[in-house]
């Protein structure tokens, strides 16, 4: 079951994309309440978001409009930051394997010039023996000789 485990592996994390995107701060580092424009003029009941400390603001002023045209263009960026990061993830699953890979190959490299030594070690030592074979077997036949040279006299 070597390739369910693998699936499961690329399968099992969780994505992570937030409902709403992130609310509005002011300079304050504060979340801008959504207002409404009360005095009478031309933007009369436009909502905007200002700063909480009205009215000692920090100057923090955005209407609603501009800032859900902003909040989709951040949520679309948002969108293709997690494509970009989920790719990025992929990429070092895949490199993650492919080291594993390597170290793998590497470690097969080695056993295989290990058993090629051993295998070298082992050839050499036959050849010894079959160097000692070649010289008892000459001593051997050079005794004969030498009896029958002793015999023939
Ligand atoms: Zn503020």
């Amino acid at each position: 079951m070597a390739s369910g485990s693998s699936s499961s592996f690329y399968g099992s994390r969780s994505r992570s994309i937030p409902s709403s995107p992130p609310p509005v701060k002011c300079f304050h580092d504060e979340i801008a309440p959504l207002r409404i424009v009360k005095f009478h003029g031309s933007t009369q009941g436009k909502r905007f978001y200002g700063c909480p400390y009205w009215p000692r603001m920090c100057g923090h002023f955005k209407w609603a409009d501009e800032v859900n045209e902003v909040k989709e263009l951040q949520f679309m960026l948002f969108e293709k930051d997690t494509a970009i990061s989920e790719l990025q993830y992929e990429k070092e699953c895949l490199e993650e394997s492919m080291k594993k890979l390597k170290e793998k190959n590497l470690k097969l490299e080695d056993d295989v010039n290990e058993l090629a030594l051993e295998n070298a070690v082992r050839f050499e030592s036959m050849e010894c023996v079959k160097a000692d074979k070649k010289l008892v077997f000459a001593m051997l036949l050079s005794w004969i000789f030498f009896c029958c040279c002793v015999v023939d006299k």
